[in-house]
Protein backbone atom coordinates (compact mmCIF):
# COMPACT_ATOMS: atom_id res chain seq x y z
CA UNK A 1 0.00 0.00 0.00
CA UNK A 2 2.32 2.39 -0.95
CA UNK A 3 0.30 4.54 -2.98
CA UNK A 4 1.37 8.28 -3.12
CA UNK A 5 -0.64 11.36 -3.64
CA UNK A 6 -3.73 9.86 -5.37
CA UNK A 7 -4.18 12.78 -7.48
CA UNK A 8 -0.30 12.15 -8.38
CA UNK A 9 -1.04 8.57 -9.00
CA UNK A 10 -3.18 9.52 -11.90
CA UNK A 11 -0.85 12.25 -13.06
CA UNK A 12 -3.69 15.08 -12.67
CA UNK A 13 -4.14 18.53 -11.18
CA UNK A 14 -5.89 19.15 -7.73
CA UNK A 15 -8.75 21.64 -10.22
CA UNK A 16 -9.07 17.79 -12.44
CA UNK A 17 -12.95 17.28 -13.27
CA UNK A 18 -14.47 14.29 -13.15
CA UNK A 19 -13.91 13.68 -16.99
CA UNK A 20 -10.44 14.32 -16.78
CA UNK A 21 -9.82 11.64 -13.44
CA UNK A 22 -11.52 9.22 -15.72
CA UNK A 23 -9.86 9.61 -18.82
CA UNK A 24 -6.42 9.50 -16.62
CA UNK A 25 -7.74 6.64 -15.29
CA UNK A 26 -8.58 4.82 -18.26
CA UNK A 27 -5.20 5.44 -20.46
CA UNK A 28 -3.01 4.39 -17.38
CA UNK A 29 -5.41 1.08 -16.73
CA UNK A 30 -4.84 0.08 -20.10
CA UNK A 31 -1.22 0.60 -19.85
CA UNK A 32 -0.92 -1.02 -16.61
CA UNK A 33 -3.11 -4.21 -16.65
CA UNK A 34 -1.55 -7.11 -15.88
CA UNK A 35 -2.70 -8.63 -18.59
CA UNK A 36 -1.01 -6.24 -20.99
CA UNK A 37 2.22 -5.13 -18.98
CA UNK A 38 4.29 -7.40 -18.05
CA UNK A 39 7.24 -4.81 -16.39
CA UNK A 40 7.77 -5.46 -13.23
CA UNK A 41 5.86 -3.75 -10.53
CA UNK A 42 2.88 -3.43 -12.68
CA UNK A 43 0.03 -5.31 -10.86
CA UNK A 44 1.40 -3.02 -7.77
CA UNK A 45 1.16 0.01 -10.00
CA UNK A 46 -1.91 -0.83 -11.57
CA UNK A 47 -3.78 -1.63 -7.79
CA UNK A 48 -2.85 2.12 -7.12
CA UNK A 49 -4.67 3.34 -10.03
CA UNK A 50 -7.61 1.92 -9.15
CA UNK A 51 -7.32 2.80 -5.25
CA UNK A 52 -6.81 6.60 -6.69
CA UNK A 53 -9.28 6.08 -9.02
CA UNK A 54 -11.85 4.54 -6.42
CA UNK A 55 -11.44 7.49 -4.00
CA UNK A 56 -11.51 10.30 -6.45
CA UNK A 57 -14.38 9.00 -8.88
CA UNK A 58 -16.65 9.21 -5.93
CA UNK A 59 -17.78 13.08 -5.07
CA UNK A 60 -18.13 11.72 -1.48
CA UNK A 61 -14.98 10.08 -0.50
CA UNK A 62 -13.19 12.89 -3.22
CA UNK A 63 -13.97 15.34 -0.65
CA UNK A 64 -13.08 13.73 2.38
CA UNK A 65 -10.01 12.71 0.47
CA UNK A 66 -10.09 16.82 0.11
CA UNK A 67 -10.67 17.41 3.22
CA UNK A 68 -8.58 15.02 5.48
CA UNK A 69 -5.31 15.29 3.32
CA UNK A 70 -3.64 11.80 2.09
CA UNK A 71 -1.90 10.70 4.82
CA UNK A 72 -4.89 11.01 7.02
CA UNK A 73 -7.26 9.62 4.45
CA UNK A 74 -5.08 6.65 4.37
CA UNK A 75 -3.60 6.34 7.76
CA UNK A 76 -6.76 7.37 9.54
CA UNK A 77 -6.83 4.38 11.97
CA UNK A 78 -3.46 2.53 12.94
CA UNK A 79 -4.95 0.28 15.00
CA UNK A 80 -3.50 -2.22 17.45
CA UNK A 81 -5.11 -4.24 19.84
CA UNK A 82 -4.48 -3.44 23.78
CA UNK A 83 -4.93 -4.50 26.82
CA UNK A 84 -3.83 -7.79 28.57
CA UNK A 85 -5.16 -11.08 27.65
CA UNK A 86 -5.94 -12.86 24.53
CA UNK A 87 -2.94 -14.51 22.90
CA UNK A 88 -1.04 -11.96 22.17
CA UNK A 89 1.30 -13.29 19.44
CA UNK A 90 0.23 -16.81 19.61
CA UNK A 91 -2.08 -18.78 17.30
CA UNK A 92 -0.59 -16.86 14.57
CA UNK A 93 -2.81 -14.28 15.34
CA UNK A 94 -0.78 -11.00 15.76
CA UNK A 95 1.38 -12.12 12.73
CA UNK A 96 -1.52 -11.34 10.26
CA UNK A 97 -2.78 -8.23 11.72
CA UNK A 98 -0.35 -5.36 9.50
CA UNK A 99 -2.68 -2.69 11.97
CA UNK A 100 -3.30 -0.69 8.43
CA UNK A 101 -6.36 0.82 8.04
CA UNK A 102 -7.76 3.67 6.33
CA UNK A 103 -11.25 6.17 6.64
CA UNK A 104 -13.35 4.52 3.77
CA UNK A 105 -17.08 5.38 3.05
CA UNK A 106 -18.09 2.15 3.09
CA UNK A 107 -19.28 1.03 -0.13
CA UNK A 108 -20.03 -2.66 0.34
CA UNK A 109 -16.05 -2.78 0.84
CA UNK A 110 -14.69 -6.59 1.22
CA UNK A 111 -11.58 -7.13 0.91
CA UNK A 112 -12.07 -10.92 1.08
CA UNK A 113 -13.70 -11.19 -2.30
CA UNK A 114 -16.86 -13.18 -3.01
CA UNK A 115 -17.71 -16.04 -1.06
CA UNK A 116 -17.16 -18.88 -3.36
CA UNK A 117 -19.20 -22.43 -2.85
CA UNK A 118 -15.63 -24.28 -3.01
CA UNK A 119 -12.34 -23.78 -1.31
CA UNK A 120 -11.59 -21.86 1.88
CA UNK A 121 -13.65 -18.73 2.40
CA UNK A 122 -13.32 -15.13 3.62
CA UNK A 123 -13.83 -13.88 6.99
CA UNK A 124 -17.00 -11.53 7.04
CA UNK A 125 -16.80 -7.34 7.36
CA UNK A 126 -17.89 -6.40 10.64
CA UNK A 127 -19.88 -3.17 11.08
CA UNK A 128 -20.04 -0.87 14.35
CA UNK A 129 -20.94 2.28 14.98
CA UNK A 130 -19.30 4.92 17.49
CA UNK A 131 -20.28 7.79 19.19
CA UNK A 132 -17.82 10.57 19.43
CA UNK A 133 -17.96 14.12 20.88
CA UNK A 134 -17.38 17.24 18.48
CA UNK A 135 -14.67 17.86 20.96
CA UNK A 136 -12.88 14.65 20.34
CA UNK A 137 -13.73 14.73 16.48
CA UNK A 138 -12.22 18.58 16.06
CA UNK A 139 -8.88 17.42 17.64
CA UNK A 140 -8.38 13.75 17.26
CA UNK A 141 -8.78 11.43 19.35
CA UNK A 142 -7.76 7.95 20.07
CA UNK A 143 -10.44 5.16 21.78
CA UNK A 144 -10.31 1.90 23.11
CA UNK A 145 -12.78 0.06 21.39
CA UNK A 146 -13.74 -3.21 22.50
CA UNK A 147 -14.78 -5.70 19.90
CA UNK A 148 -16.37 -9.03 19.80
CA UNK A 149 -15.21 -11.26 16.54
CA UNK A 150 -14.20 -14.73 15.47
CA UNK A 151 -10.62 -15.44 15.77
CA UNK A 152 -9.08 -18.72 14.64
CA UNK A 153 -8.75 -21.36 17.35
CA UNK A 154 -5.30 -21.36 18.70
CA UNK A 155 -5.97 -24.98 19.60
CA UNK A 156 -5.86 -26.12 16.06
CA UNK A 157 -4.42 -23.54 14.10
CA UNK A 158 -7.73 -22.82 12.64
CA UNK A 159 -8.09 -25.78 11.06
CA UNK A 160 -10.96 -27.37 13.07
CA UNK A 161 -8.69 -30.43 13.38
CA UNK A 162 -7.20 -31.36 16.43
CA UNK A 163 -4.44 -33.12 14.69
CA UNK A 164 -4.94 -30.09 12.45
CA UNK A 165 -5.07 -32.54 9.67
CA UNK A 166 -7.91 -32.42 6.83
CA UNK A 167 -9.70 -34.73 4.87
CA UNK A 168 -11.81 -34.44 1.70
CA UNK A 169 -15.22 -34.49 2.31
CA UNK A 170 -16.48 -38.20 1.64
CA UNK A 171 -20.52 -36.67 0.95
CA UNK A 172 -19.34 -33.87 -1.80
CA UNK A 173 -15.66 -35.30 -2.85
CA UNK A 174 -14.36 -32.11 -2.17
CA UNK A 175 -16.64 -29.86 -4.55
CA UNK A 176 -17.90 -28.27 -1.33
CA UNK A 177 -21.67 -28.58 -3.32
CA UNK A 178 -24.34 -31.29 -3.29
CA UNK A 179 -26.93 -31.95 -6.18
CA UNK A 180 -30.15 -32.94 -5.22
CA UNK A 181 -32.84 -34.00 -7.42
CA UNK A 182 -36.02 -33.17 -7.17
CA UNK A 183 -39.40 -34.82 -8.73
CA UNK A 184 -41.89 -32.02 -9.76
CA UNK A 185 -44.78 -32.31 -12.23
CA UNK A 186 -42.98 -30.66 -14.88
CA UNK A 187 -40.26 -33.10 -14.32
CA UNK A 188 -37.05 -33.73 -12.63
CA UNK A 189 -34.47 -30.82 -11.78
CA UNK A 190 -30.75 -31.16 -10.27
CA UNK A 191 -30.03 -28.74 -7.87
CA UNK A 192 -26.89 -27.60 -6.45
CA UNK A 193 -26.41 -26.94 -2.34
CA UNK A 194 -23.64 -26.37 -0.11
CA UNK A 195 -22.50 -29.71 1.63
CA UNK A 196 -23.40 -29.81 5.19
CA UNK A 197 -21.20 -32.04 5.82
CA UNK A 198 -18.31 -29.36 5.34
CA UNK A 199 -20.24 -26.31 4.62
CA UNK A 200 -19.16 -26.12 1.28
CA UNK A 201 -15.50 -25.90 2.31
CA UNK A 202 -14.80 -29.20 0.47
CA UNK A 203 -12.31 -30.81 3.51
CA UNK A 204 -13.55 -31.53 7.22
CA UNK A 205 -11.36 -32.30 9.79
CA UNK A 206 -9.29 -35.85 10.54
CA UNK A 207 -11.09 -35.42 13.68
CA UNK A 208 -13.18 -32.39 14.95
CA UNK A 209 -10.94 -29.90 17.42
CA UNK A 210 -13.21 -30.21 20.83
CA UNK A 211 -12.02 -26.32 21.85
CA UNK A 212 -13.45 -24.84 18.27
CA UNK A 213 -15.83 -28.08 17.66
CA UNK A 214 -14.08 -28.34 14.60
CA UNK A 215 -14.87 -24.94 13.26
CA UNK A 216 -11.62 -23.27 13.54
CA UNK A 217 -12.85 -19.70 14.94
CA UNK A 218 -13.33 -19.06 18.78
CA UNK A 219 -15.56 -15.58 19.88
CA UNK A 220 -13.07 -13.80 21.30
CA UNK A 221 -13.83 -10.37 22.78
CA UNK A 222 -10.66 -7.87 22.15
CA UNK A 223 -10.14 -4.41 23.15
CA UNK A 224 -8.73 -2.34 20.03
CA UNK A 225 -7.00 0.91 20.16
CA UNK A 226 -8.67 3.06 17.60
CA UNK A 227 -7.32 6.53 16.14
CA UNK A 228 -9.84 8.96 14.88
CA UNK A 229 -8.25 11.74 12.90
CA UNK A 230 -9.14 15.38 13.72
CA UNK A 231 -11.57 16.06 10.88
CA UNK A 232 -13.81 13.34 11.18
CA UNK A 233 -17.24 13.72 10.64
CA UNK A 234 -20.67 11.91 11.15
CA UNK A 235 -21.19 8.71 8.59
CA UNK A 236 -17.56 8.70 7.91
CA UNK A 237 -15.90 5.20 8.83
CA UNK A 238 -12.79 3.81 9.39
CA UNK A 239 -11.75 0.49 7.54
CA UNK A 240 -9.50 -1.99 10.15
CA UNK A 241 -8.09 -4.05 7.65
CA UNK A 242 -8.11 -7.72 8.88
CA UNK A 243 -9.98 -7.09 11.87
CA UNK A 244 -13.50 -8.47 11.49
CA UNK A 245 -14.35 -12.00 11.51
CA UNK A 246 -11.92 -14.57 11.30
CA UNK A 247 -11.78 -16.47 7.74
CA UNK A 248 -10.89 -20.19 6.69
CA UNK A 249 -7.79 -21.05 7.27
CA UNK A 250 -5.39 -20.04 4.50
CA UNK A 251 -7.94 -17.35 3.75
CA UNK A 252 -8.07 -13.62 5.05
CA UNK A 253 -9.79 -11.94 7.64
CA UNK A 254 -12.83 -9.70 7.11
CA UNK A 255 -12.12 -6.08 7.95
CA UNK A 256 -13.50 -4.07 10.60
CA UNK A 257 -15.93 -0.81 9.82
CA UNK A 258 -16.03 2.09 12.14
CA UNK A 259 -18.62 3.99 11.66
CA UNK A 260 -18.49 7.89 13.40
CA UNK A 261 -21.09 9.60 14.86
CA UNK A 262 -20.68 12.94 16.32
CA UNK A 263 -22.78 14.33 19.05
CA UNK A 264 -23.91 17.53 18.88
CA UNK A 265 -22.55 20.21 21.02
CA UNK A 266 -24.44 22.80 23.40
CA UNK A 267 -22.36 25.51 22.63
CA UNK A 268 -20.66 24.71 19.22
CA UNK A 269 -21.99 24.11 15.69
CA UNK A 270 -20.62 22.83 12.93
CA UNK A 271 -20.34 22.94 9.40
CA UNK A 272 -17.23 21.29 7.54
CA UNK A 273 -14.31 22.77 9.40
CA UNK A 274 -15.78 25.90 11.01
CA UNK A 275 -17.46 25.87 14.19
CA UNK A 276 -19.91 28.45 15.27
CA UNK A 277 -21.08 29.82 18.60
CA UNK A 278 -23.64 32.52 19.76
CA UNK A 279 -22.27 35.52 22.16
CA UNK A 280 -24.60 37.77 23.37
CA UNK A 281 -24.26 41.47 23.67
CA UNK A 282 -25.54 43.96 25.49
CA UNK A 283 -26.85 47.23 23.00
CA UNK A 284 -24.02 49.12 24.64
CA UNK A 285 -21.43 47.00 23.75
CA UNK A 286 -22.27 46.91 19.70
CA UNK A 287 -22.14 50.69 19.69
CA UNK A 288 -18.81 51.70 21.39
CA UNK A 289 -17.33 48.44 20.93
CA UNK A 290 -16.12 45.98 23.28
CA UNK A 291 -14.16 42.66 24.34
CA UNK A 292 -15.52 39.36 25.57
CA UNK A 293 -13.25 36.14 26.70
CA UNK A 294 -14.46 33.38 24.21
CA UNK A 295 -13.91 29.87 25.37
CA UNK A 296 -12.96 27.43 22.24
CA UNK A 297 -13.56 24.33 21.63
CA UNK A 298 -10.53 23.17 23.72
CA UNK A 299 -10.79 24.89 26.39
CA UNK A 300 -8.82 28.04 25.41
CA UNK A 301 -9.65 31.54 26.54
CA UNK A 302 -9.23 33.91 23.95
CA UNK A 303 -9.64 37.70 23.97
CA UNK A 304 -12.39 39.25 21.24
CA UNK A 305 -12.68 42.43 20.14
CA UNK A 306 -15.92 43.50 19.15
CA UNK A 307 -15.64 46.36 16.88
CA UNK A 308 -17.67 49.79 17.45
CA UNK A 309 -21.19 49.65 15.36
CA UNK A 310 -21.32 46.03 15.24
CA UNK A 311 -24.69 44.99 13.78
CA UNK A 312 -26.83 42.22 15.19
CA UNK A 313 -26.29 38.60 13.42
CA UNK A 314 -22.76 39.80 12.86
CA UNK A 315 -20.21 36.83 12.68
CA UNK A 316 -16.62 37.76 14.00
CA UNK A 317 -13.68 35.09 12.65
CA UNK A 318 -11.18 33.48 14.95
CA UNK A 319 -9.22 32.12 12.47
CA UNK A 320 -7.61 27.87 13.56
CA UNK A 321 -9.92 27.54 16.43
CA UNK A 322 -12.46 25.61 14.44
CA UNK A 323 -11.76 22.26 13.78
CA UNK A 324 -7.86 20.92 14.30
CA UNK A 325 -7.60 19.56 10.50
CA UNK A 326 -4.06 19.29 10.08
CA UNK A 327 -2.56 21.77 7.58
CA UNK A 328 -5.22 23.72 7.08
CA UNK A 329 -7.25 24.17 10.81
CA UNK A 330 -10.83 25.93 9.88
CA UNK A 331 -12.24 28.75 11.48
CA UNK A 332 -14.47 29.69 14.40
CA UNK A 333 -17.15 32.25 13.82
CA UNK A 334 -18.94 33.92 16.84
CA UNK A 335 -22.23 35.09 15.94
CA UNK A 336 -23.32 37.89 17.88
CA UNK A 337 -26.51 38.63 19.61
CA UNK A 338 -27.57 41.92 20.84
CA UNK A 339 -29.98 41.44 23.12
CA UNK A 340 -32.00 44.51 24.78
CA UNK A 341 -32.33 44.25 28.60
CA UNK A 342 -35.74 43.20 30.13
CA UNK A 343 -35.30 44.92 33.27
CA UNK A 344 -32.93 47.68 33.94
CA UNK A 345 -31.48 49.60 37.59
CA UNK A 346 -32.64 53.34 37.55
CA UNK A 347 -29.04 54.31 36.86
CA UNK A 348 -29.10 52.60 33.25
CA UNK A 349 -32.82 53.88 32.83
CA UNK A 350 -31.48 57.68 33.33
CA UNK A 351 -28.97 57.15 30.74
CA UNK A 352 -30.86 55.26 28.09
CA UNK A 353 -33.56 58.61 28.41
CA UNK A 354 -30.61 60.68 27.67
CA UNK A 355 -29.49 58.47 24.86
CA UNK A 356 -33.08 58.62 23.49
CA UNK A 357 -33.60 62.80 24.00
CA UNK A 358 -30.09 62.98 22.19
CA UNK A 359 -31.56 60.74 19.49
CA UNK A 360 -34.04 63.76 19.30
CA UNK A 361 -37.11 60.95 20.07
CA UNK A 362 -39.22 60.83 22.96
CA UNK A 363 -40.48 58.35 24.93
CA UNK A 364 -43.43 56.99 25.88
CA UNK A 365 -43.53 58.21 29.76
CA UNK A 366 -46.33 60.49 28.88
CA UNK A 367 -48.67 57.66 28.30
CA UNK A 368 -49.86 59.44 25.21
CA UNK A 369 -51.92 56.70 23.57
CA UNK A 370 -51.13 55.48 19.75
CA UNK A 371 -53.55 57.61 18.02
CA UNK A 372 -52.81 61.27 19.63
CA UNK A 373 -49.46 59.44 18.18
CA UNK A 374 -50.40 59.08 14.75
CA UNK A 375 -51.82 62.67 14.91
CA UNK A 376 -49.02 64.48 16.61
CA UNK A 377 -46.94 63.34 13.19
CA UNK A 378 -49.49 64.78 10.87
ZN1 LIG B 1 -18.68 -31.75 1.71
ZN1 LIG C 1 -10.03 -25.55 17.21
Amino acid sequence: MGAGDYYEVLGVPRTADDKDIKKAYRGLARKYHPDVCKEPGAEEKFKEINEAYSVLSDSQKKSQYDNLGHTNFTNASKGQYSGAGGPHGGGGFSADFSGFGDIFDFFGGSSGGPRGARGPQAGNDVLMRMVISLEEAVSGTDKEVQLMHNESCPACNGTGSETKKLHTCKRCNGSGQLQQLSQTVFGQFVRMTTCNECMGRGRVPEKKCPECKGTGHTRVKRTLSVHFPAGIDTGMRLRMEGYGEAGDTGAPSGDLFIEVQVRAHSRFVRSGDTLETTLEISPAQAVLGSSEMIETIDAKHVDLTIPAGVQHNTALKIPGEGVKRRGKPGDLLVRLKIVVPKSISPEQREFYQKILSAEGKRSDTSKKGIFSGLRGKK
